[in-house]
């Protein structure tokens, strides 16, 4: 098999149909081979090979759990950060985790407390312009989302865009783009 098989990746849904997890490409047709899923996707244009045989490639499986990616309490750190795609409220600049901080958009000083329509991720430099004023986020949503799915952010930076088209069909529409929920 020729090509990036790093980047083969496969959706997992929840008995709900709702995406919960990406597992590589070794482990999807693990779980076909051993009847724990019901393959809904095949890749559209890659095969397995071998001397005698080739596989179709699993990229989304549906699989008897109940996890599930639905946001529930109030935020951490890193659920903010995910939520903005890691891009700063004030300027849009998408910096790493370390380069960035959160972002009362009340300040507490005002009365602003920690929670997903109060909090908006901030590079160092707005964070130390803003004070303790209050500005309009511009490039990031703050609300509550109903779905937060990371490992989904992450895998759609690198894989082919003919299965992600595929994936999209799969993904509530609030964890590709920040229409969110109260
Ligand atoms: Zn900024």
């Amino acid at each position: 098999m020729e090509g990036k098989m790093n980047n083969l990746q496969c959706l997992v849904l929840n008995r709900s149909f709702l995406p919960f997890d990406i597992i590589n490409w070794q482990k999807a047709i693990t779980l076909e081979f051993l009847g724990r899923c019901l393959t809904l996707e095949y890749h559209p244009f890659k095969k397995i090979k071998s001397a005698k045989k080739e596989w179709n490639l699993p990229i989304v499986v549906k699989v008897n759990s109940i996890k599930s990616t639905l946001v529930t309490g109030s935020p951490t750190r890193m659920m903010i950060y995910y939520r903005d795609d890691f891009r700063c409220a004030y300027c849009g600049k998408i910096l790493r985790d370390s380069e960035l901080t959160i972002d009362h958009v009340i300040p507490k000083s005002k009365g602003g407390k920690w929670k997903w329509d109060n909090l908006v991720t901030c590079c160092r430099e707005c964070n130390a312009k803003k004070k303790e004023e209050i500005w309009v986020p511009k490039f990031v949503t703050p609300a509550k989302p109903k779905f937060l799915f990371p490992k989904y952010i992450k895998a759609k930076r690198s894989v082919e865009p003919e299965v992600l088209n595929i994936w999209n069909k799969y993904i509530p529409p609030s964890t590709t783009k920040l229409i969110v929920i109260k």
